[in-house]
């Protein structure tokens, strides 16, 4: 077992403790006897300081050429490319993921840096008629100011840097509160942008405990913009926060997402399409497959395929080149999926496979839950409404392409979303009619790229999207110009 690591905040370009002398830990979710790392249980003390530290260095930061600003977002992606073992080694240690799944993490966020820093020679503006003679009217982007970033485990590397990337190019200052649970990958986060070289204040980082860094964040006066992506009881939360401190806020919250595999589907592709949707990152995404809405023509032989697969998946640490499943993140967690079986079974859907918490050897020693899938289940269920965030996927027949559509519809939710079919017409009309931020044809529901849109419906977002030229509307604001000569 490795030496816990030592954590702080980074406040002005310091690395300090808090105010307070308060610790806490993170630990391996495959073995919750190892301490990960330990941090500072910050107060609203350490936001405050936080808060000046970014907003003193925003007066000039957002004076910094863009194409300047995006140089140092280009070397942070140099160097995450250079510690990209080290950091994929500590997600799989913090977070769980198997290797090849963190350092695809880390990938997002360097593609993310490189992408963000080309947008430094952009910031495309308008020119555009005027109504009057010897006038010209235009449009520029403008920095929001101090940002605060709040985000989730799930993602620890790209999360962050899906919001940092475009912020700092924009002209903006950050504040990330990281979750809890991944707080070691956050601190190796910063570390790389303090060596990029960004000037004192630019990017913070303050630990601790949502509903106090958090929160005071989100209540903070002197930030001007949060970023949040986690649950959506949070998320609510935070909205509301921002309405009554007249905050920008950007949110991206849960999902209860869907694969439709229609009769006439290539049956293979949607198995692996189904598999790794449910069951990767043992279900801890947010666009995850958490229901299966299968034609009653090929339910039978698909779940049978399915059944068959997904009973071979070799759960293990995240350290292990054998595993294909980690575990969930926490205790919590792991007893918040295990509640939702009990509910499956009370409401009469049937355990295909899987179903208990996993304890044999080593799996005793952390959280791990057996792949799982629920038949019989109905629309109404909650199985079928509520977001579970654990490896368990729900079955649902359907007769007919219209019946498949309303179903994936009926949902509070609505962030990914996927359909298997040789049907062009099916193909194009599911494209029109899914209410979803995002609707793949004939893959899987997982597997978002860098440079498009991300984000998505009803109470899964608040109308951002994150990623692509979008980051751009949610880190900046328009100023119309007119000049008169
Ligand atoms: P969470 O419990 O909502 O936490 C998210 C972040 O908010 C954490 O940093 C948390 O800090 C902080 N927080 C908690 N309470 C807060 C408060 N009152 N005020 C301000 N911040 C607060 O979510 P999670 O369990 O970390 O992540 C899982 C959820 O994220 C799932 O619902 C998943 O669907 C969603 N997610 C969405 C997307 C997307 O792009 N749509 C992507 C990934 C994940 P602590 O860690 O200290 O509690």
């Amino acid at each position: 077992m490795t030496t816990p690591l030592i954590c702080n905040n980074y406040i002005n370009g310091e690395w300090e403790g808090a105010a307070s002398a308060a610790t806490l830990e993170s630990r391996n979710p495959a073995n919750k006897h190892e301490v990960v790392a330990t941090f500072p249980r910050s107060t609203a003390t350490d936001v405050d300081a936080a808060v000046s530290a970014a907003r003193q260095a925003y007066r000039s930061w957002r004076l910094v050429p863009a194409p300047a600003r995006a140089e140092y977002v280009f070397r942070v992606g140099e160097l995450l490319s250079k510690y990209k073992e080290e950091l994929a080694q500590l997600i799989s240690r913090e977070m769980g993921k198997p290797l090849v799944e963190a350092r695809g993490d880390v990938q997002e966020g360097i593609d993310c840096a490189f992408y963000s820093a080309g947008e430094g020679r952009r910031l495309f503006g308008q020119t555009v008629p005027s109504e009057m003679p010897n006038k010209f009217a235009m449009t520029v982007r403008m920095p929001i100011g101090v940002c605060a970033l709040i985000t989730p485990w799930n993602f620890p590397i790209a999360i962050p840097c899906w919001k940092a990337m475009p912020a700092l190019v924009c002209g903006n200052t950050v504040i990330l509160k990281p979750a809890e649970d991944t707080s070691a990958c956050a601190t190796k986060l910063i570390e790389i942008f303090a060596e990029a070289g960004l000037p004192p204040g630019v990017v913070n980082l303050v630990h601790g405990v949502g509903e106090e860094v958090g929160k005071a964040l989100v209540e903070h006066p002197n930030v001007d913009l949060v970023s949040f992506t986690g649950s959506s009881e949070t998320g609510a939360e935070v909205g509301a926060t921002c309405g009554r401190t007249h905050k920008r806020v950007c949110l991206e919250m849960g999902g209860k997402n869907a694969q439709i595999v229609m009769e006439d589907a290539d049956l293979q592709l949607a198995l692996d399409g189904a598999v790794w949707g449910a069951f990767g990152t043992a279900g801890q995404r947010c666009t995850a497959t958490s229901r299966l809405i299968l034609h009653r023509d090929v339910k039978e032989k698909f779940t049978t395929m399915l059944k068959e697969r997904a009973s071979k998946i070799r759960l293990g640490a995240g350290s292990d080149p054998n595993t294909e499943v980690g575990p969930i993140i926490n205790e919590r967690q792991l007893q918040r999926v295990n509640k939702y079986l009990d509910i499956a079974r009370e409401e009469g859907a049937t355990v295909l496979i899987g179903g208990e918490i996993a304890r044999e050897g080593e799996l005793q020693h952390g959280y791990f839950f057996e792949p799982t899938i629920l038949d019989n289940v109905t629309p109404q269920m909650r199985v079928a409404r509520e977001e579970i965030f654990g490896p368990v996927v729900a079955l649902i027949e359907i007769s007919n392409f219209e019946e498949a559509i309303n179903i994936l519809n009926d949902s509070n939710y609505g962030l990914s979303s996927s359909i298997y079919t040789r049907d062009i017409n099916r193909a194009f009309a599911a494209m029109r009619d899914i209410e979803a931020g995002i609707t793949y044809i004939n893959g899987p529901t997982i597997g978002a790229e860098v440079h498009l849109p991300f984000g998505g419906v009803k109470h899964t977002g608040n109308g951002h999207r994150e990623a692509g030229t979008t980051a751009l509307d949610i880190f900046t604001e328009w100023k119309t110009v007119y000049v008169d000569f």
